[in-house]
């Protein structure tokens, strides 16, 4: 099972060591906070680490699939075609049980920009954060939103083939 390097720089851009990031909650450490799950999820795909996508994913997401090896084995896929160039978490609420954290993940994806901005919703169920659901937002403030519709990690990660645009 792929796992953090302790004492390299954290996959999730933080500038710190692995040990003193992400790290611990890939190896089963809670995240405290659904910002640290975030980062922590960031991490994962960017090592691999299907397990921990599907793990911290709430069971009720519209974003989990029913048949998991097909969805590991598409989170590896991916995270085998992509760079994972930058992280920046542009807003973190947390209101009880529930939060909301905004980012702009910045992606490459054999040599073609793949960035996307997304709101995740998280929710705290028995003590774990989990990934609720995504909703992508415009990369640019300029952008044209239909485009954008097409970026979350959900889009990227489905099993079945991307439509064939006409
Ligand atoms: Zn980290």
């Amino acid at each position: 099972m792929p796992r953090i390097s302790l004492n390299a720089p954290c996959p999730c851009h933080s500038g710190k060591k692995g040990k003193g990031c992400c790290a611990p909650y890939l190896a089963g450490t809670p995240a405290p906070t659904a910002e640290a799950l975030m980062r922590s999820r960031y991490a994962a795909y960017a090592t691999g680490d299907a397990g921990y996508i599907i793990a911290t994913t709430h069971p009720a997401s519209p974003h989990a699939e029913p048949e998991r090896a097909a969805w590991a084995e598409g989170i590896r896929e991916f995270s085998a075609q992509v760079k994972f160039l930058g992280l920046d978490v542009e807003l973190a609420e947390t209101s009880g049980d529930t939060a909301v954290v905004q980012f702009l993940a910045t992606l490459d994806r054999g040599g073609v920009d793949a960035s996307f901005r997304e709101r995740s919703a998280f929710e705290r169920v028995g003590g774990r954060w989990l990934y609720r659901e995504g909703q992508p937002q415009p990369t640019e403030p300029s952008a044209d939103a239909g485009s954008s519709a097409d970026r979350s990690w959900s889009r990227r990660l489905t099993t079945r083939p991307p439509a064939r645009r006409a």
